[in-house]
Parts: structure tokens; C-alpha cells; sequence
């Protein structure tokens, strides 16, 4: 079918492909997990989020599917009106307690969670919002739907933080928000939020951190940045996904009791896009039980961190400062980013390559995530295919 009122999209796309930013994804066709089918290909795959290897859990799976059982396959409302389930009550409590806060308000996804928190509380021109340089892509697009103008610090860079919030727009500001990332995507660095907040609340400003890729990953039983740092009661508002290691979709911020329910009367995702499925809550109520009773999860996944790290740096990797599972595979260079993706593929091996914009030019790489359900032959076998691919293609 053409239009010739659509043909700018054949440009763009040609033009996409000239500069190596046109993604074709890779198809899964088995459920997420440690040794996956990729496109006809069985493979160890470095490359979801299924940190604690849950997504095709047994004990998560019949939760969902007796959720489905008991309330149906969808909500097929807004909360606002009628798709407030039982299920989404439970859960949100459930957060609330996980995350040491008085309460939590769901949202479709991690993405939505933070547009929905940026909007709604930055909603006049003499708010300001300040957000560190690498902040996920929802954070920047929460921050332009918000009225709030923007202010950006460095990376983890409190100084420069400071100086923002010593500035004499920000002692003017009626509201300011200081905005982090909790463990940062692309390098699987933590932010240095004990800092960050003592210097926000000297200057009066309330802090959010986005603990997308910390949830379920760090801190005591996997509450995250709060926790890793014994934050616990001095962080205004946490952003949890429930779309990495809780394995389904979705999101939520736990916070006040007070603001859950100003967010839940005004909040433009909250209100305008309907809920997630039950079996969606039932499964990260199944996610939470597993991480407060059985801790063999957490502690493989930070084993097969810490033994996949060592083994790729001994075969001569470059993998950046990552202190989380994220653990990236420098190669400086899309093509031969792209190249190594496709041999490692080849040899049974899935990492996915990543370049600019998502990273900045010059820093292109594999960026791979183990997960808790990876044995040690899996981690093996990668780095063995890893140092072949590697050697062969001059990186190291
Ligand atoms: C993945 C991610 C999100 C988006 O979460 P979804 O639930 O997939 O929408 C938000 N913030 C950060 C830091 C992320 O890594």
C-alpha cells in the first residue's frame, strides 16, 4: 500500500539506516528466559530485564493464571471510574509497605509513572524540575509535558546540583523537584542519593528517584536505592517498575498518603489510560512474597553479577564502572558494536548493541544484564564466545 502523502516516511527511514539508528528488534519466541529462542535461535540471553529470572516462574505463573481464573483477563476501565480492582488496592499497599512509604499509586508502566509524577506536581511556570544529564527518556518526556521549566546537573555531580539550587530562580521557585535515576541504564552506576538529598532538603527542594533498574535489585530484599543507602523515610517519592525484575508491566510511585491522592485525582495517566490486567497484580504480589521469603534469588543474581564482571574482565573486556548486574561491554564504535552483536549471536550468545542517542558517540556498546536464573556454564560459555568474537574483531 502507498500513500503519497506518506512518502516522507520512506525518507526518514533511508536516512535512519544511513546513520545506523534503524532498529529491526530480534523476535523471542519462548518465554524470558537464561537460554532463550531468539529468532529460530536457542541462546543465552544477556539481555532482558528478568533480573530475578521470575517472568516464566512457576509459583508467579499459577498466581496469574488464578487471578485470570477468579477476575478475567482485564479491568476494561480507567481507576477513575470502575478499574480499581481489589487486586490493585492489595498491591498498592503491598508497595507501600515494600518501599517503607505510606502509600503507592499504580500506572500503567515505569514510563508512565514518571510522565504522570512530573506532570502533575510540576504544573506551574514557577516550579522548576532538576534532573541529572542521564535520566531515562520518560523523565525528559515527563519533564516536557510538565509546565515547570528544567534545569540539568551534571551527572551525580552534587556541586553542580547545588549550585542550581543556590541560584536565585530556584530560591524563587514555588516547588522544586530533584530528580534521579536509581541505578542509571546505560553504565549500571548508582546514584549518590544520600548526597543528592541532604543537599535538596537544605534548599527545600523534594527529591524522586527512579529505581526502574534498582527495584527488586538492590538494598535489603530488593527495595532499592532507599534501602541501599538507609534512606528509609527521607526520600519523598520512589518510582518502581514492575516491568524488569517484577517480570510483568507496569508502575508505581509510593509516597505520601496525601500525595497517592492528589496524583489520584489529577494524575493525566491515572486518569485518561485504563488499568493493568489482574493477573498483572497478582503476579507482583507473587514477585513480593518470593523476595521477603526466599532470598536464593537475590543472591544468585549478585553471585552471577559478581562472577560474570571478573571472568569478562580477566578476558580483557572494558565493562565501564558498573556496580550492578547491567554490566556494559565497551567497543566505541556502532558498526563494531553492531558486528560483534551478530557474531556473538552466531556462537549462541544474545547481547544487544547500543549507540547514539541512546549513549553518547564514542561510548557504543553491548550492554548485557545476568540474571538470577543464568548457571554458571550459561556465564561460561558467554564469556568463552565473548573472547573469541572479541579477538576476532580487534576489541580486545
Ligand atoms: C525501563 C525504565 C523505565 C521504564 O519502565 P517501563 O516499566 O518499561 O515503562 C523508566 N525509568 C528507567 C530508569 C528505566 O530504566
Amino acid at each position: 500500500m502507498t500513500f503519497e502523502t506518506l512518502k516522507f516516511a520512506d525518507e526518514e527511514v533511508a536516512a535512519l539506516k544511513k546513520e545506523n539508528r534503524f532498529i529491526k528488534p530480534r523476535v523471542l519466541e519462548s518465554a524470558q528466559a537464561p537460554v532463550s529462542v531468539i529468532d529460530g535461535k536457542k541462546v543465552v540471553n544477556l539481555t532482558s530485564n528478568n533480573y530475578l529470572a521470575l517472568a516464566d516462574n512457576p509459583k508467579v505463573k499459577k498466581a496469574a493464571i488464578d487471578a485470570i481464573e477468579k477476575y478475567g483477563v482485564g479491568s476494561a476501565a480507567v481507576r477513575t471510574i470502575i478499574g480499581t480492582m481489589s487486586l490493585h488496592t492489595e498491591l498498592e499497599r503491598r508497595f507501600a509497605e515494600f518501599k517503607h512509604a505510606e502509600a503507592s499509586i499504580l500506572f500503567q508502566s515505569g514510563f508512565t509513572s514518571n510522565v504522570a509524577v512530573c506532570q502533575s506536581l510540576m504544573s506551574a511556570e514557577t516550579d522548576l524540575l532538576i534532573s541529572d544529564e542521564l535520566n531515562h527518556a520518560s523523565i525528559i518526556d515527563g519533564a516536557r509535558l510538565a509546565k515547570a521549566p528544567r534545569k540539568i546537573y551534571r551527572h551525580k555531580d552534587v556541586k553542580h546540583l547545588e549550585e542550581i539550587l543556590s541560584a536565585p530562580e530556584a530560591r524563587a521557585a514555588r516547588r522544586k523537584m530533584v530528580v534521579t535515576d536509581g541505578v542509571f541504564s546505560m553504565d549500571g552506576d548508582i546514584a549518590n542519593l544520600d548526597e543528592i538529598v541532604a543537599v535538596a532538603h537544605k534548599y527545600g527542594a523534594f527529591v524522586m528517584v527512579d529505581d526502574a533498574h534498582a527495584s527488586g535489585v538492590i538494598g535489603k530484599e530488593g527495595r532499592g536505592t532507599v534501602s541501599h543507602y538507609g534512606l528509609d523515610g527521607k526520600v519523598e517519592i520512589q518510582i518502581g517498575t514492575l516491568s524488569k525484575a517484577f517480570a510483568a508491566v507496569g508502575g508505581y510511585a509510593a509516597t505520601t498518603q496525601s500525595l497517592r491522592d492528589y496524583m489520584g485525582s489529577v494524575a493525566r495517566p491515572f486518569l485518561f489510560s485504563s488499568s493493568q490486567p489482574p493477573s498483572v497484580a497478582a503476579t507482583c504480589l507473587a514477585v513480593l512474597d518470593i523476595l521477603l521469603t526466599e532470598p536464593q534469588y537475590l543472591k544468585r543474581l549478585w553471585d552471577n553479577t559478581a562472577f560474570f564482571k571478573e571472568e569478562m574482565k580477566k578476558a580483557g573486556f572494558d565493562t565501564g564502572n558498573s556496580v550492578t548486574p547491567i554490566t556494559p561491554v565497551m567497543v566505541g564504535d556502532m558498526d563494531k558494536a553492531k558486528a560483534l552483536s551478530n557474531r556473538l549471536f552466531e556462537e549462541g550468545v544474545f547481547a544487544l548493541p547500543l549507540g547514539f542517542p541512546t549513549v553518547p558517540k564514542g561510548k557504543e556498546r553491548l550492554r548485557t544484564i545476568v540474571t538470577a536464573g543464568h548457571t554458571i556454564k550459561d556465564l561460561e560459555f558467554a564469556v568463552e564466545k565473548f573472547a573469541k568474537t572479541g579477538k576476532e574483531l580487534n576489541i580486545i
